[in-house]
């Protein structure tokens, strides 16, 4: 359980084939990197894993179902996709307590949350005066807030400062580490380098390697 398979995925778009037959795993316990240049077919991977893309052909299973088959999916799969998508009228506690009412999660989760990514004194904050950085920690924490076992983040390092990048990389080890499954999407070896253990890397829709970081970086 708690693994994310991506099975001969498929996806076109008019004139684009965005993925193109791919299949990988993704195991709990491990930070995987999914590593490619942009336009690689990253993010419509990831759309697709959410259920807000319908594949061409093929399929992203969490847990041995399609995410729309999922039943409370926020308790199962938590996502950092695109920071800026918060109405900027609301306020970080706002939006979270928000989500949380309309997804059966316990109102406390907002507050701790909202302690886990650093944001606790902003809370009462417009999401308009916020800096990329810290509507990159509001995403995240809206991913957390389900205490899901698989957590998916699209470019999570946009906007952060160095502390930020920093604090991130230990914040998916450490998920990692609790038996959580992780995927990272970055067009940065430096950031794979880094963060994760397992490594997915994609080129035009296709699958280039499936690797380890230490197997990749002990070749040089
Ligand atoms: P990545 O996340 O690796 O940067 P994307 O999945 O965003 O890659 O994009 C893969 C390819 O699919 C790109 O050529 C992109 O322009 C195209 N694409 C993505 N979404 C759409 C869409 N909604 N309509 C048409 N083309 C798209
Ligand atoms: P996009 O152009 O953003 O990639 P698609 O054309 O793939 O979106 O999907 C169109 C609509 O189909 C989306 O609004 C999405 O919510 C819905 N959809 C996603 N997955 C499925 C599915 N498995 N079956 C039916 N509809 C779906």
């Amino acid at each position: 359980g708690r693994m994310i398979e991506v099975r001969e995925l498929t996806k076109r778009y008019r004139g684009t084939t965005a993925v193109d037959g791919l299949t990988f795993t993704v195991e709990p316990g491990r930070v995987t990197g999914f590593l490619g240049p942009n336009g690689a077919g990253k993010t419509t991977t990831i759309r697709v894993l959410l259920g807000l893309a319908r594949p061409t052909s093929g399929r992203v299973l969490v847990d041995g179902r399609r995410y729309t088959e999922i039943r409370r999916p926020l308790h199962r799969v938590g996502a950092l996709l695109d920071a800026d998508a918060v109405s900027p009228g609301l306020t970080a506690h706002d939006h979270l307590r928000w989500l949380a009412r309309s997804n059966a999660i316990a109102a406390g989760r907002v507050a701790a949350v909202l302690e886990q990514v650093g944001l606790a004194g902003v809370a009462r904050t417009r999401v308009g005066g916020f800096s990329l950085g810290m509507k990159q920690r509001l995403g995240i924490a809206a991913a957390l807030l389900g205490d899901p076992r698989v957590l998916v983040f699209d470019e999570p390092v946009n906007g952060l400062d160095p502390d930020g990048i920093r604090w991130i990389r230990g914040l998916l080890r450490s998920l990692a580490a609790e038996g959580r499954t992780v995927l990272l999407s970055s067009h940065l070896m430096s950031e794979m380098a880094m963060t994760a253990e397992h490594l997915v890397i994609v080129g035009d829709g296709r699958l280039v390697a499936d690797t380890t970081v230490r197997e990749l970086t002990g070749r040089f």
